[in-house]
């Protein structure tokens, strides 16, 4: 298939805590216009106060076999018995309405994505250690679900490396400029 080049997709990667939610719910709400969040496809149960979109979009098992047959999920895993992709679907939908899809993934996402269309800008988001963990606390996280993402920030942050630029988000508002600043 010919890559898409028109359209441009940015992609807000860093480990837990670094601010990737919050940036992308940001540029969301400031230009509701330009950009909007690609939600992956999901076999796993909804559950209460989730709704179809917020935070996947919810398919039957054999939906989401005959969406890979299809080639429409072009990259999905597997955890637990549960898949999880990305969808060309969405991402066309959001292309089509103008808008740049903002999706926070990880390398091996990246790989796909930038395989399957040409204009993919990568962003990684990081801030320091103790920082990230005084957030973590901040966000009422539980005291296990901390330690096990401290423990995935040093293998998260040697990825920084593959992505086009990385940024460190100690001021959200210098953070939402630069990231205007290299998407114009
Ligand atoms: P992630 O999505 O990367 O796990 P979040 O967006 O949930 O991170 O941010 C983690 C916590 O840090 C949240 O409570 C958020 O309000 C806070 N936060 C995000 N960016 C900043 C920043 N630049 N300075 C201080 N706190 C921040």
């Amino acid at each position: 298939m010919e890559k898409t080049t028109a359209n441009r997709i940015v992609v807000i990667e860093g480990p837990s805590g670094a601010g990737k939610d919050t940036i992308i719910k940001t540029l969301m709400q400031r230009y509701p216009d330009r950009f909007g969040k690609l939600v992956s496809v999901a076999t796993r149960a909804m559950r209460p106060h989730e709704s179809e979109g917020n935070p996947y979009h919810f398919v039957t098992n054999e939906e989401f076999d005959r969406m890979v047959e299809a080639g429409d999920i072009f990259e999905h895993t597997m955890r637990h018995g549960e898949k999880r992709g990305m969808s060309e679907r969405y991402i066309l939908e959001l292309f089509n309405a103008n808008k740049i899809p903002l999706k926070d993934c990880d390398i091996v996402g990246v790989r796909a994505l930038k395989s399957r269309f040409n204009n993919v800008i990568t962003i990684f988001v990081t801030a320091d250690k103790n920082e990230i963990e005084r957030r973590l606390r901040g966000r009422g996280d539980k005291p296990e679900d901390i330690e096990r993402r401290l423990k995935d920030y040093d293998q998260c942050i040697l990825d920084a490396k593959y992505y086009d630029y990385v940024l460190i988000n100690n001021d959200l508002e210098k953070t939402i400029d630069k990231i205007i600043q290299i998407i114009s």
